[in-house]
């Protein structure tokens, strides 16, 4: 890995402080010292595994230019800044109230995300990025992005907080045209100077308040994406609070304010006619005309929040100046990642889909949306959100409910004010093997033309290590049913 350069930065002897010895932590601690800085990395655990990581880093630093006299590590305490610091650059999950922000705050020195650092070391001439935040959908829209650019044989890259690392994409051999960058929260809270080509927010729900403090302190750090953005601001005309953070941002001169529908699209924006994707924003005359980019069926799978997401990614495309045609190849050509209202199989008529990854109830409100008559697995650790108005949408359409996981009562109690008619399956169960019985259970609900469809608006810590292990279970007990029917 070669090193870029932030012209203002004189690295050469800069004491930083990298907080989190983890996965944005130690590549940044070593492009760090690889820049000659005198680099302390802090991490509030002093455990097996980080000592294993320290010693490794250690053992990395020695074998490089400078040596590990130009590396710290000290474990067990994140909070006090090290005596010296004239920079702190922290992994994008360390809240913002931390006492160690808090002393770098009163010693007057800037704080620096993975993000913030990725952007200030890009080389001359560097790509432009493409950004892609909201509360749900930013993997596979900036997904479906990368393969739309590809299609217009850009060079190009899904990174940020997938893929390849932004630092490896900034700093790396590989040339890029265009990067597709996807951004959290918590990245663009601690990316002050970020400035995207052109950015969108999906959505906008409660998520990560903890974190932030408060929805608006959250909706700002979303809106940060937008600051600086040259040729397109893109928001979803049916979240108004994502016009809202366009309107409040600082753009330069020329920038477009871009939104996309699900419904017929009105000038500067992108939407649906007859079951085609147009476009009314990136044409010659947008009063008159419309430029036809894609057809659902283009879209893999067709779901409302899907073809939503695609409509974002094709917008971002647009703004970058490429050919409608290579929209519908990119899409055609998008694969989705796994867990993302991922079909697993038919079983005697009755569909079974994995949305393990609806985590929060945002998400699992929009897979809800795309299916009817629906079986629905849900249940976990709830995040503190009302399960009532997302219960009070679907319930026309619950075939039956199948509970599973810590917080089940929460939703079972908003079923009983809301859909009382549905059958409700509770399993009282947090064990591992309760999904293959959840799947049984749902299995015996279900009637030819149904969807079983496991969104559990809960994350999955309470049973599972992951929400990929909780789709894991889903999909192997689904294989179970085939074999005993086999
Ligand atoms: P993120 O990277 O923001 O977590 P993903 O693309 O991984 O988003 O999708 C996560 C989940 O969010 C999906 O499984 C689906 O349930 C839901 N989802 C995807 N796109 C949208 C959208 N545009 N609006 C609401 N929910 C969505």
């Amino acid at each position: 890995m070669t090193a870029g350069s932030d012209e203002k930065t004189v690295w050469p002897g800069k004491r930083v402080t990298v907080a989190g010895l983890g996965v944005s932590g130690i590549p940044a601690a070593k492009v760090l010292h690889g820049l000659g800085a005198q680099v302390t990395v802090v991490n509030g655990t002093d455990d097996e595994r980080a000592r294993a990581q320290a010693a490794e880093l250690a053992a990395w630093a020695a074998d490089q230019p400078g040596g590990d006299a130009r590396l710290t590590v000290r474990l067990g305490d994140g909070d006090t800044l090290p005596e010296g610091t004239e920079l702190v650059v922290t992994a994008p999950g360390w809240p913002p109230h931390k006492p160690l922000f808090q002393a770098a705050a009163a010693a007057g020195v800037e704080v620096w995300g993975d993000v913030e650092l990725a952007w200030r070391l890009r080389g001359p001439g560097a790509a432009p990025w493409l950004a892609v935040t909201g509360t749900n959908g930013k993997t596979t829209t900036v997904r479906m992005l990368a393969s739309i650019l590809t299609a217009a044989g850009l060079r190009t890259a899904a990174v940020g907080n997938i893929g390849v690392s932004l630092l490896d994409a900034v700093l790396g051999e590989e040339a890029y045209d265009v990067l597709a960058v996807e951004l959290s929260s918590y990245q663009l809270h601690w990316a002050p100077s970020l400035r995207a080509h052109s950015a969108a927010v999906l959505n906008l729900a409660p998520d990560h308040l903890e974190w932030h403090g408060s929805m608006e302190a959250y909706a700002a750090a979303k809106g940060r994406v937008y600051e600086g953005n040259t040729v397109a601001c893109v928001y979803n005309v049916a979240d108004k609070a994502t016009e809202d953070l366009v309107r409040a941002a600082d753009v330069e001169e020329g920038c477009r304010a871009i939104g996309f529908t699900l419904g017929t699209p009105g000038p500067s924006q992108l939407g649906l006619v007859d079951g085609i994707l147009v476009d009314r924003a990136f044409v010659e005359n947008r009063r008159e005309q419309a430029q036809e980019l894609a057809e659902l069926a283009d879209i893999n799978p067709p779901a409302p929040h899907n073809i939503a997401n695609a409509l974002a990614a094709a917008a971002l495309a647009r703004a970058f100046g490429v050919p409608a045609a290579a929209v519908r190849e990119g899409l055609r050509a998008f694969r989705p990642d796994p867990h993302r209202i991922e079909r697993i199989d038919a079983i005697d008529g009755v569909t079974y889909v994995d949305d393990s990854k609806a985590t929060n109830i945002h998400a699992a409100e929009a897979s809800l949306a795309a299916y009817d008559p629906i079986v629905w697995i849900a249940g976990g650790l709830a995040k503190g959100e009302p399960f009532d108005e997302m219960v009070r949408r679907a319930a026309d359409r619950l075939r039956g409910v199948v509970l599973i996981g810590r917080d089940r009562a929460l939703i079972a109690e908003a079923l009983a004010r809301h859909a009382p008619q549905v059958p409700v399956v509770d399993l009282d169960r947090t064990d591992t093997g309760a999904m293959a019985a959840a799947v049984r259970e749902a299995a015996a609900l279900a009637r030819p033309g149904d969807t079983v469809l496991l969104a559990p608006a809960c994350a999955s810590m309470d049973m599972f290590v992951n929400y990929n292990k909780r789709g894991e279970a889903f999909a192997d007990a689904v294989r179970g049913l085939t074999a005993e029917s086999a």
